[in-house]
């Protein structure tokens, strides 16, 4: 189900910033297939004339300071960004990321093998214990490119 625009709004009132249709194009775009962007993508990817980079650098921190956004770094140098998990919609959940080493294409993994905190870890006393987990390879496309 995509998330209505009225949801982003509310979104944004709550995290006590200003609704602009800048800061609705970046969440949609983000929301679409839960993408992961870097700014630079993000901003190539809107359309002609939205909006100048140095905006979307601007809205993308704001969005990150305020924990709509978290960066995910996968190895290659560049920031990218994805909605927190508890944005996006009702049939999103927990994910991890399998990224090709050679094109860089992200793929989001819905299946996650790390059902229980092992034993080990719970000996360790944390709570609201999470965990992030990238797979690297090198996909099919490129395989047969080589
Ligand atoms: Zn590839
Ligand atoms: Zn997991």
């Amino acid at each position: 189900m995509a998330i209505t625009k009225e949801k982003w709004i509310i979104m944004l009132r709550a995290a006590g910033l200003k609704v602009t249709p800048i800061r609705i194009h970046i969440l949609e775009l983000l929301a679409k297939d839960h993408q992961l962007l870097s700014i630079e993508g993000i901003h190539s990817s809107l359309k002609k004339g939205t909006a100048d980079f140095v905006t979307v650098y601007r809205c993308i921190r704001k969005f990150e300071e305020v924990g709509i956004l978290t960066s995910v770094a996968l190895g290659d140098g560049l920031i990218r960004y994805e909605l927190r998990e508890d944005t996006h919609s009702k049939d999103s959940h927990h994910h991890h990321h399998l990224i090709c080493r050679i094109c860089k294409v992200v793929e989001l993994i819905q299946e996650c093998t790390i059902k229980q905190i092992p034993p080990w870890l719970k000996k360790l006393g944390y709570s609201e214990l999470d965990h992030r987990l990238d797979f690297f390879g090198v996909c099919p496309k490129c395989q047969r490119a080589a």
